[in-house]
């Protein structure tokens, strides 16, 4: 019998003992970007190569002019401007526009040079090779220079950052063609556990569906891991050499089970033993998950995570994810919404808890409605968007109590 016990501490107590330690940044590759899409982060700080947009263009359609032609303007005297030609949609103007001029501009077409100002369609009538402008409006607004949104040299994405929709437009928006990008961390899961079974396995008397294997993997995959499945029977040395392949290989490491003080948890004691710094968080204050180990061996993570698997995903969230995320040189912490309170839930002395929860919108702000049953069945977890932390005390948090509820990650979303 292994004699070891849990030393407590809370959420953001355990995450700060592991941020004394440095965990190996993974190597970067340069990808398409389109290859870049699902939850890549940069690897470097990344400039526009380009303007954008790469000249000045009209944002209506109209006339482009030059204001100072159109100073007289009044509705009772619209001016009168020679129609000069016409600007087509990708290509560059038929010349340049000289004073008492106009010429016919789509919106987003190159402006002429010379022209400054573009006048809109419904400001203007044709007439023969004439037009006449009624209104000069808002006219130079309607120019967007060279360079108004990026200018060559603008600072597009740091490194760390989430390549986002928006980020990875305005890189192609800039012509970058390829990113800098972290490689997929390579993450071992380590599932442990004599009773499971696979689904689709026969299953003996005494067994039960693995969970973990599939929602671990698929909580790895969403934030941006390469994660590889193994399997491991309840024994030491077959931990223990497992866990030895991986630090050789991989850049992380999540073990599922065996992670709390019993006969057959060998999670701490194999971690303690692999190398150095080795155990550095074993027990939180938080339910479920108290019996989860945190540790760092030559500069990688190793997580052990309690076997039920609610106690898994949720310390996944709280835990797994921002330490997995130092992989790419980021060490935010998860940032929870405000809610109100919709059902009284129940505080515990010496524990916070992290209690499934719907977000809804009512005209007050958001909601965070507790889901019906226990926590700690998976198929609540299932329902639920966000965690809500119940501070340690002592009898009720009520109704109408303001709490921070943490956001669960979703199927790549990082
Ligand atoms: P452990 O942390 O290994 O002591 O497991 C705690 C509880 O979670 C036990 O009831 C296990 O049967 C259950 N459990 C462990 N691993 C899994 C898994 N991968 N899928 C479903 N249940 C599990
Ligand atoms: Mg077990």
């Amino acid at each position: 019998m292994q004699v070891q016990t849990l030393r407590r501490v809370t959420i953001d107590e355990a995450l700060d003992a592991v941020a004394k330690h440095s965990i190996r940044r993974v190597a970067d590759e340069r990808l398409p970007i389109r290859a870049s899409l699902a939850g890549r982060v940069a690897a470097s700080d990344i400039f526009a190569p380009e303007d954008v947009p790469p000249f000045d263009r009209s944002s209506v359609d109209g006339f482009a002019v030059l204001d100072r032609d159109l100073r007289a303007t009044t509705p009772d005297r619209p001016v009168r401007l020679h129609v000069a030609g016409e600007v087509r949609m990708g290509e560059a103007p038929p010349g340049p526009l000289a004073s008492g001029n106009a010429m016919r501009m789509p919106t987003g077409g190159a402006l002429p040079a010379g022209a400054d100002a573009v006048v809109k369609i419904e400001d203007c009538t044709e007439n023969g090779g004439a037009v006449e402008v009624s209104s000069a409006r808002n006219a130079r607004d309607h120019v967007t220079r060279r360079g108004a949104d990026v200018k060559r040299g603008d600072l597009l994405c740091r490194c760390g950052d989430v390549l986002t929709p928006a980020s990875l437009g305005m890189l192609a928006g800039a012509g970058i063609a390829d990113v800098p990008v972290f490689v997929r961390p390579r993450v071992a899961l380590i599932v442990t556990g004599d009773e499971l079974a696979p689904p689709g396995a026969a299953m003996r008397a005494g067994q039960i569906r693995d969970i973990n294997w599939l929602s671990l993997d698929a909580a790895l995959s969403a934030i941006g891991m390469a994660p590889h499945f193994e399997y491991v029977r309840d024994d030491k040395a077959s931990l223990a050499k497992q866990l030895r392949e991986s630090l050789e290989h991989d850049d992380a490491v999540v073990i599922s089970g065996g992670s709390s003080v019993g006969e057959r948890d060998y999670t701490p004691a194999v971690v303690a033993e692999a190398g150095s710094p080795g155990v550095i968080v074993h027990g939180v204050r938080a339910r479920p998950g108290r019996p989860t180990m945190l540790g760092v061996i030559v500069e990688r993570p190793v997580i052990g995570l309690p076997g039920n698997p609610v106690s898994a995903l949720v310390m996944f969230e709280l835990l797994g994810r921002p330490i997995l995320q130092r992989l790419f040189g980021r060490s935010d912490k998860v940032i929870p919404v405000r809610a109100t309170l919709r059902a009284p839930l129940e505080r515990e002395p010496d524990l916070e808890r992290y209690v499934p929860v719907r977000l809804t919108m009512s005209n007050t702000g958001v909601e965070a409605q507790p889901l019906p049953g226990s926590s700690a069945q998976m198929h609540i977890l299932g329902f639920a968007d966000a965690l809500v932390r119940v501070p340690q005390g002592s009898g009720l948090l009520a109704a109408g109590t303001p709490v921070d509820a943490v956001p669960l990650s979703k199927n790549n979303a990082l």
